[in-house]
């Protein structure tokens, strides 16, 4: 009891509180003055004119031309929603769609969710009456494969092309058949400047059409020396220019590569800031403060605390923008004079040598560097100071960007097509293929996982898996639940793993919040840990004040509530069985197993552990609750594998290697395993009381494999 009290007066602030600051609403009336100085505002009828002189029209322009915001307005107020269809547009990512939609609907002035809607995983703000709905490209992915001839819509715009996502590119392939059977159908494709010819030739040569505009000369200014801390550097370069120039010159963008090191750049900036302004201030330096606003800005953010970006400021105020590369070309915020780039960006990157996933800090391409120094040239001349050398620019980094087609695994999008009956893949046309031994892993992935039969065609299980918007390891896990009999934990903790961190770690608060989470810690299992968090969060009434004096992130919780809810209803239509397994937890860690057949490891040495399959060498994060044991277990799956200084596996649950054998189903892998551990040895410092334990699963491994 004592251990739970002393935490509840460590009331924490959490960092996605709104902080009062001085904001100015644009007018209705201000707004549309935006809108009409916009380039595509100036050439409208013009570009209506080639969209509904073709079924196909490229669009190009540079970023903050408005595209995005104004073509689906022009198309509705040209009537291609009188028929009674929607105007689709598709966005890469998520807080893009969020955001282009409400500000969509403040120019139309109307509220979200009604004639202006969006739709992204887990979050569906439209309605009957929606005529403009703004979705990720996974989302209308979903929807082709309930409606594949699309019913709903007279157009789609598939906005930001250029980015070239994974979804964006298997729609493209799909609209190619798609467009000639539905000879109503319109789609408009917008690009940025670069790669826009690709998309023309993709399509027959279908017609461009480019919106002019006016770009301003951007000075770049790369560092003598590689610089050893990119967060250091661009608070020390923010710092100098908001110190040596006056507010008026204009506002700061900074880019990083995710949630890390934005916040930990923004908390930084401020701390120093604070610093420098009480030795010039003294008592005084709140109010200086007052002149500078740290703004992040990365995809898990709260819609509104996204939303304060493009809010004007006070005359005297700088903005300070920290974001990922969603502010390349995705968001563009107004009034940036100076833009500092890191000069990397988090890739998901697949290696299908040793069919990994993994989340990894990468050098962005020279074409995304560009992108992102232009942004300081939209309203005036800029500067950009690009935080590599130039012999690092020329030497390290690609020209363009790697399309996600070719770098990721393909299981979640294999296993849509093939829902889509699309069955040969090799006749399917993609704008650029991905490499065939990604395919050939990415199938593998789906028939150990028993959604692809041995013929490559979908099981009863993996139409089921279809079912569900999730990774298909996880939406295996779901169903398995309902044999395990306990389907009720499953879903809650695919649904907390569906969000955000719910674990909160502010950087002056190390300890502190790192013990309030240990308070939580189910020793052989992370993911039971989440189980916990949220069956004490709806103890207490799903809480908000109980969140937040235990470090625990609110909103991510409410998230994974929703999510949770929407999790069930697709259990229900499925007609799978829901059971509680109650107090008793093997069931659940056994039926993880069900799913996480390849992302095994097992341990190798002191703190160290060894992938089944790859022989890759790995650590748990030191977040895992699996430190709680007294030794760390012998064999454990996990949920990711992220890539930082060191390889790390990130939410880990201890298991029985007999429930492996027994629980995957296919045996082939536990022959690859046994192959394996003859590989990298079995006489490693295996220093494990389970010795017996472990010869006899090597028998039988050796049994099953003579047998196979
Ligand atoms: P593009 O798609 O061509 O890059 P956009 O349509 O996104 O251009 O942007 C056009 C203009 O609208 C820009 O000046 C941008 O700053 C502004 N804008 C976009 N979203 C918002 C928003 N949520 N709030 C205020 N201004 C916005
Ligand atoms: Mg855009």
């Amino acid at each position: 009891g004592v251990k739970q009290d002393s935490s509840t007066d460590a009331q924490t602030k959490q960092p996605n509180q709104p902080i009062a600051i001085k904001e100015k609403e644009q007018s209705f009336e201000e707004i549309q003055a935006v809108r009409r100085s916009l380039p595509a505002y100036k050439v409208r009828h013009d570009l209506m004119r080639h969209i509904r002189d073709n079924q196909i029209t490229v669009v190009i322009g540079e970023t903050g031309s408005g595209k995005t915001t104004q073509l689906a307005q022009f198309l509705y107020e040209d009537g291609f929603t009188a028929n009674g269809r929607m105007i689709g547009c598709t966005q890469p990512r998520r807080v893009a769609a969020v955001s282009v939609a409400e500000r969509v609907s403040k120019e139309m002035d109307t509220p979200i969710g009604v004639k202006v809607g969006y739709s992204i995983r887990f979050e569906d703000q439209t309605s009957d009456s929606t005529k403009i709905k703004f979705m990720t490209d996974g989302i209308l992915l979903r929807e082709a494969m309930i409606d594949p001839l699309l019913e709903k819509y007279s157009c789609i715009i598939m906005d930001e092309a250029h980015e070239r996502s994974l979804n964006t590119d298997v729609l493209l392939g799909i609209f190619k058949t798609l467009l000639a059977r539905r000879h109503d159908l319109k789609l408009v494709v917008t690009s940025a400047t670069m790669n826009a010819d690709k998309f023309s030739q993709f399509f027959g040569n279908a017609p461009q059409y480019f919106i002019p505009g006016k770009t301003f000369p951007v000075e770049i200014i790369y560092t003598n020396h590689p610089v050893p801390d990119y967060v250091e550097s661009a608070v020390q370069k923010a710092l100098d220019i908001h110190l040596s120039t006056p507010i008026s010159n204009g506002d700061i963008l900074i880019f990083m590569t995710g949630q890390e090191d934005i916040e930990a750049t923004c908390s930084t900036i401020i701390e120093r800031l604070t610093e420098i302004y009480t030795k010039k201030y003294g008592a005084n330096y709140e109010e200086q403060l007052a002149d500078v606003q740290v703004l992040p800005i990365y995809s898990s953010l709260p819609a509104d605390v996204q939303g304060r970006i493009f809010q004007r400021q006070e005359q005297n105020v700088r903005k300070i923008v920290v974001a990922t590369n969603i502010a390349e070309t995705s968001l563009t915020v107004d009034g940036i004079k100076y833009v500092i780039d890191c000069g990397y960006s988090k890739l998901k990157v697949y290696n299908p040598k040793i069919g990994l996933d993994s989340l990894r800090i990468t050098p962005i391409s020279l074409a995304n560097a560009n992108q992102r120094s232009g942004r300081a040239g939209r309203t005036g001349p800029g500067i950009a100071y690009r935080l590599f050398t130039h012999d690092s620019a020329m030497e390290d980094m690609y020209p363009q960007a790697i399309p996600e087609i070719q770098r990721t695994n393909l299981a979640n999008t294999l296993l849509q097509l093939k829902s889509l009956n699309i069955n040969n893949l090799s006749k399917f046309p993609f704008i650029d293929p991905p490499p065939s031994q990604n395919l050939m892993t990415s199938l593998y992935d789906l028939w150990a996982l028993e959604a692809l039969d041995n013929f490559g065609h979908l099981t009863k299980l993996g139409r089921l898996m279809g079912a569900f918007p999730l990774q298909p390891f996880l939406s295996r896990v779901l169903i398995s639940a309902s044999q395990y009999g306990c389907t009720e934990e499953m879903l809650t903790i695919v649904s907390m793993l569906s969000v955000p961190s719910v674990f909160y770690r502010p950087k002056e608060r190390e300890e502190e919040s790192d013990q309030a989470r240990s308070r939580f810690f189910i020793p052989e299992s992370d993911h039971l840990t989440l189980l916990n968090v949220y069956a004490q969060w709806k103890a207490n009434r799903y809480s908000a004040h109980w969140c937040n004096s235990r470090f625990l992130q609110f909103r991510s919780l409410q998230r994974a509530k929703d999510i949770r809810e929407q999790l069930l209803y697709v259990i229900r239509k499925l007609n799978l069985p829901m059971a509680s397994s109650g107090s008793d937890w093997a069931p659940i860690r056994k039926c993880l197993c069900t799913g996480y057949i390849q992302q095994t490891a097992k341990l190798s040495g002191l703190g160290k552990y060894v992938h089944l399959k790859t022989g890759m060498d790995l650590k748990v994060h030191p977040t895992s609750a699996l430190f709680g044991l007294g030794d760390l277990p012998a064999y454990v799956v996990y949920h990711e594998l992220l890539m930082t200084t060191k390889e790390y596996i990130n939410v880990v649950t201890a298991v029985d290697p007999l429930w492996l054998m027994e629980y995957s189903g296919i045996f082939y892998h536990i022959k690859r395993r046994k192959e394996q551990s003859y590989q990298f040895g079995l006489n490693s410092s295996l220093n494990n009381d389970d010795q017996d334990h472990q010869d006899k699963i090597d028998l039988q491994i050796e049994k099953l494999r003579l047998n196979a």
